[in-house]
This record gives structure tokens, sequence and C-alpha cells, in this order.
């Protein structure tokens, strides 16, 4: 409790640079458009938000990166607090916003969507919100779509986006051209990694031209693999979807002689679904992820490991996530290096090669028929409605990108970070990817859990602290 370098938090924010007190701001419109005139928070007469203790959040509340301090450790990185504003720098009769969804689909969307009309509406009073459909590119090849609290009322309970969505098709020229020449200046945009870097090329674009245009990212990701931020939207509805398709499989490899399930779940560079789901089902015998390399052959391979739980258990299940073992199916299968919409390199199927992998090692090195059960339940997952967890999380999420906005704040994003709502740079959140560190606690409970391999003989030890080494956040 007692902090011996305490000062207040107003001169440590002026110091911040040279000091072990870092704070990384995001911008404010007041930046480049000094002479911003402000206004009070309309929650000042709000029936709800009145009567709370401390309506606002002082300029100068702040969160911190690491909550864990030992004795002489530098108090590291800060981010600004998220939440309503005393001031505002909208008059929210002239406030004409927009929201927009890019890349693929996660739970809980649509409650962000709904959770930014009805907030921007019910606290602050705008009435001027449009959806911009289909993505960036809606933004000069559609109309928009007026959204009231009425129209987003209940699509919290669908999954998918109201506003659909698509990935390329990324102008900035003329995405902020059209977004001068509608008038809009709250732009809310809803996306992966690469739609926050376009949102990134937006803010700097706008900032350039001396709009008085606030844009505000809100992170998705179903793969949890945002930095900073806690956890990503849907991906508790993910895990628990993902838990189901496992408990089917057990289901199914129980029932029958032999029996060997694979689930092949989500995570392109970050293993968290899979890792999450099998630690929360208890019913996986071996999980893959991208972060860790495996083998198959000899001495504590996967193979040795699996003929030994099906000897003892007669079944088995094993989940992939679809980043794992990407080197082994690029090495058996035609190079094809393809590429999606948004440039992005799509990743080889590794599930049926790891089930034909697995075939014929039984089958045929083994000679013990199996019953080989595979499940991708990918598309099941990213359609479904957010959960109750997510919803409100959602919410939140949803609500301070609105005060943020609101507030004057530009080229921002938001997320718990330390379970306490913040603003944080977008460039934080594109420059690096969340992935699980293999030497922390998390991926050990679940080696504990399942009994698995590590597959880190001494020659990959390097290898294993070389991709921990990249990590700025772990689990
Ligand atoms: P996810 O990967 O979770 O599905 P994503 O946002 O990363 O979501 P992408 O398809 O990579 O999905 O990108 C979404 C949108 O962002 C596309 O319209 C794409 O053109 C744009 N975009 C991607 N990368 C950049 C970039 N570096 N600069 C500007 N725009 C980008
Ligand atoms: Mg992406």
């Amino acid at each position: 409790f007692s902090r011996p370098n305490h000062r207040p938090i107003a001169a440590a924010l002026q110091q911040s640079q040279n000091d072990d007190f870092v704070l990384e701001d995001v911008p404010h419109l007041t930046n480049f458009l000094p002479n911003l005139p402000s206004y009070p928070n309309p929650l000042h007469s709000s029936q709800a938000y009145s009567i709370v203790k401390n309506t606002f959040v002082s300029q100068e509340d702040v969160v911190a990166q690491n909550i864990v301090i030992r004795k002489d450790n530098p108090r590291g990185v800060h981010f600004r607090r998220a939440g309503p504003r005393e001031k505002v720098y909208f008059k929210p009769e002239e406030v004409r916003a927009c929201i927009v969804t890019c890349g693929g689909l996660c739970p809980g969307i649509n409650t962000v969507i709904r959770e930014i009309v009805c907030g921007l509406n019910n606290m602050y009073g705008v009435e001027d919100i449009l959806g911009i459909e289909e993505g960036y590119r809606g933004f000069y090849s559609k109309n928009t779509v007026r959204l009231t609290p009425k129209v987003v009322n209940d699509i919290h309970k669908r999954g998918g986006t109201l506003l659909r969505t698509s990935r390329g098709g990324h102008d900035t020229q003329k995405i902020v051209d059209n977004i001068a020449d509608r008038g809009i200046n709250q732009v809310y945009i809803i996306g992966g990694d690469g739609t926050q870097r376009g949102a990134a090329r937006i803010y700097e674009e706008v900032e350039k031209r001396g709009l008085h245009v606030a844009v505000a990212g809100i992170p998705k990701t179903i793969d949890n693999d945002i930095a900073v931020i806690d956890k990503s939207f849907g991906f508790d509805t993910a895990v628990e979807e993902a838990q189901r398709a496992i408990n089917a499989a057990h289901v199914e490899v129980e029932s029958v002689e032999n029996g060997v399930g694979i689930v092949k779940l989500m995570g392109r560079y970050s293993g968290f679904i899979a890792m999450f789901a099998t630690l929360a089902s208890r019913d996986v015998d071996c999980c893959l992820i991208p972060e860790s390399p495996f083998y198959l052959e000899g001495r504590g391979g996967l193979y040795e490991f699996l003929d030994q739980r099906l000897k003892e258990n007669g079944h088995l299940v094993i989940v992939i996530a679809e980043g794992a073992g990407q080197e082994y199916v690029a090495a058996e299968v035609p190079a094809v290096n393809q590429k999606d919409a948004s440039g992005n390199k799509l990743l080889l199927d590794v599930g049926p090669w790891l089930s034909d992998k697995i075939k014929d090692h039984f089958t045929k090195a083994q000679k013990m028929p199996i019953n080989m059960k595979y499940i991708d339940p990918t598309y099941m997952i990213r359609a479904i409605p957010s959960n109750a967890a997510d919803n409100i999380y959602c919410t939140l999420l949803a609500h301070s990108v609105v005060h943020g906005a609101m507030a004057g704040y530009t080229g921002f994003t938001v997320g718990p970070v330390n379970s306490r709502h913040a603003y944080i740079p977008i460039s934080r959140v594109t420059e690096k990817q969340k992935t699980v560190e293999l030497t922390g606690r998390m991926w050990a409970r679940l080696l504990a859990s399942t009994n698995q391999p590590s597959f880190i003989s001494s020659d990959l030890e390097g290898v294993v602290q070389g991709i921990d080494s990249l990590n700025i956040t772990s689990i």
C-alpha cells in the first residue's frame, strides 16, 4: 500500500518521459484544433448518471499496464482511464456519427453496434448515427443506413454483423473524402488488426486535413491475440462454443472402439481459444497450438504419446489450432501461397492433414484400426451471438469508446487493461500480436492438466525463448 515515490499523477504525467512512469497517451482533437470550444457533459443532468458518486473520470486518472510491482521496479507503462469526462468537444445535436465493421465475424459485433447507438443516444442525446455497409469500401460504394435505438434494439441476439463486412477495399483518400462530404464527425471502426491499421491511416489523414472528426477503433479478434488488452470481445463465447465441439468429439470417441477425435479450432498465430477450451473441458488429451512447435515421430513425440493414451483409455481427443503445424503441411502440400482480399496469407488446412497422419500411423504402422471423428466447428463458433458475459463486456467497450470520442479523443482504441477500461493508442494494438507464452503459468497449467508432452527438447529451448521474447503480453 505504501508507494515510496508517490507524487500527484499530474506532476508525474508532466515528467513522464524522464521518469520510470510512462504515459502512453492518445491524441486529442485539441492537439491539432487548439481553439475547439468545449461544452458541459450532458451526463451532468442525466437522471441515471448524476447520482453516481464520481460521475466523471478525471483527466489525470491512469491505468497501469503492470499491476504486480516488485520493489525497486519501474512503475512502467500507463494508459488514460476510459470513461465520461466533465467536458465534451461535440455539441450532441451537431454530432453525425458513423459505424463500420470490417474483417471476419466474431460473436458480439452486433452488441457493440447496438451499444454505440444506444450509448450515443441515451447518454448524450445524439440522434444522427449512420451505418456504413460492407466494411471500408462501403464508405464510397454504398448508401448509408440510419441507425436508431429502435433499429438496433434486438440485434445483440443475433450473430454476424447487421452492417455486413468485407476485406480489401481500403482507400484512405476516398474514405476521408466521404467522411468530409457526408459531414460525419465521429467514426467508430470495429475490426481486427488490419482494420485498426486502416483506422490509423484514416486518423492520420483526418488530422492532416484538420477535420473536426474523432476516429475511434474497437478491436475485434476472436483469437484474443490483441496486445495490451486483457481479453477481446467474443472470446469467452468462442471458448464456450469450442467446448461444445470438444464435448461432441468426446461423446463420439467414447462410444466406439479406438475412437480418435480431432477438433480444429481457430487461432492463426495465437492458441488462446484452443488452450482455454482445453483447460475448460478437461476431455482433451493433447492440445496443439501455433506457438508450440511439435513433432510426430520418436521419443517425446506426438505418436508415442497417442499410442500410450489410446492403450490406456481406449479413446482420445486432440485439439489443434488452425495455425499449428503449418510448416509440416507446407512441406507436403504443393505451395499455393494464396492471399485473401486484404493481403493476409491463407493458412493451409492442418485439420485434415493431421487426421490423415494419425490414421496412417495407427492403421499402417501400428496395425490398429481406429474410428476417426474430425470436427471443424470454426464457422459455427464465429456465427453465434455473444453470451451474457460478452454482452456485458461489449456494452462497456461501446460506452467507453463513446465517452472517449465525445470527450475529443481521437486515433484511439479501447479495452480493459488489468480490468479497468483504458484508451490505448492504435499503434499499440497493431504493432505486435499477443501469443501464448510457453514459459508462462497458463500453458504450464494446460500441460499439467492434459499431461501431454511439452515437445521441448533441448534443441528447441532456444526457439521457445526466441518466441517468448517477442511477446509483450502473456497470460
Ligand atoms: P480479422 O483478421 O480478425 O478477420 P482484420 O481487420 O484483420 O480482421 P482484414 O481483412 O485483414 O481483417 O482487414 C480488414 C480491412 O482493413 C480491409 O478492408 C483491409 O483493406 C483493411 N486493411 C488491412 N490492412 C491494412 C493496412 N495495413 N492499411 C490500411 N488498411 C488495411
Ligand atoms: Mg487480421
